[in-house]
């Protein structure tokens, strides 16, 4: 029987016919027609090149997307369009020759219209709204805008979108700017995805490439019992979340003896963050000054976050006497690319005012939201293949590669502006976004993460979806900005106390001193008690781990959260068990945006952490410090060290690619010797030097220089700014490198 269809007929080296509802493929001889498919196309694309662009209806044999046999029984007959589920891309100007180009994602199942536009190469406003069907178009009468990334129209706008033709729409759009425009233009559909996503991945030599396998290799009570056959991969599980991946991966695998070298002693095959940071800077093939849909994916061994410490800041050592690793367990982060920005636009200014108002020049050298405002958030993630293979709960290949193929797409999720589901109302999910050990189902962490898994249907959740289809431009595109892991947090100054008393955690917050020097990197002491009778779930306290969140009120009242440059995320299953008090000391001095405490003045800081077990956020009363305004040498250790290398080396405790961050630390200490701040540069000295470094790219391992670093951390720890944790941290590290013989690698010794 022969089956027939409509549409519009496309012909260039193939032919299409573009019906209502989908594209196929035409050709005119049977499909087992024993001659190759490029004579059957060819063949076909001459019989019906007199048509092309016509509206027909043929009749032939229908085989999945290919029409055989086909042949044309009437000729236009107008058919009638209606919108397809995907984006459509084109050019829209309005009455007064203004031009925009637009993204517009339609989901007609949620009757949702979601689009960005863009002028003059620069995205310009986004919109979202419900639509509602009349005839043929759809129409939203009083859509919101948002400009320039954070500015919500107060009006509304107008939306409506007609379908002009098999793959064209027709969009009649109100724009309210401050004089607001009538756009029209057509639009050609581009893609039934929501979004195309570049990922570049690189790896080391001998961990694998994001993996692919069935749901058939996985045993029935490992998995949901109506999960439907599915063929698993990185692009299958975003493909059915709405985005396209297209997937780059770097050919040549970086040596495997460059991972396993040991820049420093003992911590074997660990990456941590100068290397990780040196290698997106110098590996990824895009420009991280611009927002773009790239990613970045490096997948090496191990994160090495350096030696973990006790309540009192001493080296946590195991059996043989060797420091712990507190990267132990991290088996992904998320990278920004960088901390400040070079191109300052007040810096003309600079020069004059030391000139002319020396007095006032700290008002301006510093300080300013758009000193450090162009860092590109959210542009890469590196997975740790050897972590995640020791925290395996089973053995089984299977296991493993679902394992760690969700490890991926997770952090990926957050690079994408997914925030931990249950830091955002959601922990009973088997979302990517979810840790299985954090699965409210199961006595014991080890039933918590079989129950996941049992549960796990490889689904984002219904609110992250919808995110991924429809998220401002700004707030999912890789480099733009980390609004979904953030909540309004001026509220909580208004009111101390919020976060009530019901809550089983106890958080207090306590900088380790209340005056600063300008300059002086600022750090805070964090309690957490546990006064209920039971353990309770629980994240590191470090703000690296994304469950302790620091809040920051400069003295110009405005409320900033901290953000560090790295997000980590960790496969340990930790608690804090019943009465028991954690704490932990860390430095505010440098986020994601440069110094913090920049500006001379009254600062206010509190902590907030999720307790699980209540369901409330629990905030710290705020505590008060006071950085106090330039004297002495200050401002010229500002001048050296207020700048994008210096802050990362600071942050980072080193980084030898980092040759201007080091230079500035070295003249601070050349300089300014007894300022509280060449403390903290002998220190990153100090740290930088007794580790060594190593480069995949160009193939070398520098060294760790104990002779060189000693002497920095010795004049670090005499100068007695530090605190009592610190100190005992500094002391161990310089008895550990002193040792005559380097630490051999304990975690090689382990497999
Ligand atoms: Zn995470």
């Amino acid at each position: 029987m022969a089956d027939r269809k409509s549409g519009l007929l496309h012909v260039e080296n193939r032919v299409t016919l573009n019906t209502v509802s989908e594209v196929i493929e035409v050709i005119t001889l049977p499909l087992q027609a024993g001659i190759g498919w490029e004579a059957i196309t060819a063949q076909a694309v001459q019989h019906f090149s007199p048509y092309d662009g016509q509206c027909v209806t043929l009749e032939g044999d229908l085989h999945g997307g290919i029409l055989a046999s086909a042949r044309i029984v009437t000729d236009c007959q107008e058919p009638v369009f209606s919108i397809r589920n995907g984006t459509y891309h084109g050019r829209i100007e309005s009455t007064t020759g203004e031009v925009l180009y637009v993204d517009l994602r339609m989901d007609g199942a949620s009757e949702v219209i979601s689009a960005d536009f863009f002028r003059d190469g620069l995205y310009y406003a986004s919109t979202r709204t419900r639509a509602q069907k009349e005839g043929e178009s759809w129409i939203a009468p009083s859509p919101r805008f948002i400009f320039n990334t954070d500015t919500e129209s107060e009006i509304g706008g107008h939306l409506e979108v007609t379908p002009s033709g098999a793959a064209t729409l027709q969009v009649n759009c109100l724009v309210p700017e401050a004089l607001p425009n009538q756009y029209t233009g057509e639009i050609s559909f581009q893609s039934e995805h929501f979004r195309v996503l570049n990922i570049e991945v690189d790896k080391l030599d001998g961990v694998p490439w994001p993996p692919e396998y069935s749901t058939r290799d996985i045993p029935p009570n490992s998995q949901p019992s109506d999960l439907e056959e599915m063929d698993i991969s990185l692009s299958s599980l975003f493909r059915q979340a709405g985005v396209e991946t297209r997937i780059h991966f770097n050919d040549g695998a970086l040596a495997a003896d460059i991972g396993a070298s040991a820049g420093r002693p003992w911590e074997g095959d660990r990456w941590d963050e100068r290397e990780l940071h040196e290698m997106m800077d110098t590996n990824y093939s895009r420009s991280l000054n611009d927002r773009e849909w790239w990613l970045y994916l490096l997948i090496v061994t191990r994160f090495d976050g350096g030696p973990e410490t006790d309540n009192s800041g001493y080296l946590v050592v195991d059996d043989q006497g060797l420091p712990v690793n507190s990267g132990i367990g991290t088996t992904g982060i998320i990278f920004d690319h960088s901390t400040g920005n070079i191109r300052d636009p007040w810096a003309q200014w600079t020069d004059f005012i030391a000139t002319n108002y020396p007095q006032y020049l700290h008002l301006f050298d510093f300080g300013r939201g758009g000193a450090f405002g162009n860092s590109r958030a959210r542009q890469g993630v590196a997975v740790f293949w050897s972590e995640t293979l020791d925290f395996l709960v089973r053995n089984e290949t299977w296991y493993r590669d679902r394992q760690f193929l969700r490890t991926i797409v997770h952090e990926l999720g957050h690079a994408l502006n997914l925030a931990h589901t249950w830091l955002v109302g959601r922990a009973d999910t088997t979302s990517f976004m979810n840790y299985p050990h954090r699965y409210p189902h199961g006595g014991s962490a080890l039933d918590r993460i079989l129950n996941y898994w049992r549960d796990f249907d490889y689904a984002f959740d219904p609110e992250e979806l919808f995110h991924l289809k429809h998220g401002f431009y700004d707030e999912i595109v890789p480099g733009g900005r980390m609004e979904f892991m953030e909540w309004s947090p001026t509220s909580v100054f208004r009111d101390p106390n919020a976060g009530g008393t019901r809550a089983n955690l106890a958080l207090g917050i306590e900088p380790t001193k209340e005056l600063f020097r300008f300059t002086e990197p600022v750090t805070v002491n964090i309690r957490v008690y546990n006064h209920s009778s039971e353990p309770v779930p629980f994240g590191r306290l470090s703000p690296s781990y994304g469950d302790v969140v620091f809040l920051i009120r400069k003295p110009s009242g405005g409320t900033v959260r901290y953000r560090p440059l790295i997000y980590k995320c960790q496969i340990t299953k930790e608690t804090i068990a019943n009465k028991e008090t954690k704490t932990h000391l860390t430095s505010l001095a440098v986020g994601s945006e440069g110094f913090i405490f920049d500006t001379p003045g009254r600062y206010e800081i509190t902590a907030m952490i999720p307790d699980p077990s209540s369901g409330i956020m629990v905030v710290a009363r705020p505590s008060t410090i006071w950085v106090k305004y330039p004297e002495g040498n200050d401002e010229n250790v500002a001048k050296v060290i207020f700048d994008r290398e210096p802050a990362l080396y600071l942050y980072m405790g080193g980084g030898h690619h980092l040759k201007n961050g080091s230079a500035a630390m070295e003249e601070v200490v050349a300089r300014f010797p007894d300022h509280p701040f060449a403390a903290h540069a002998n220190l990153v000295l100090g740290l930088d030097k007794v580790s060594g470094q190593k480069n995949a790219v160009s193939g070398t391992v520098q060294s760790a220089d104990p002779i060189a670093g000693i002497p920095n951390l010795q004049k670090a720890l005499d100068s007695g700014v530090f605190s009592d944790s610190s100190a005992n941290r500094l002391k161990d590290t310089i008895a550990l490198y002193s040792k005559e013989e380097p630490v051999k690698d304990q975690y090689k010794s382990k497999e």
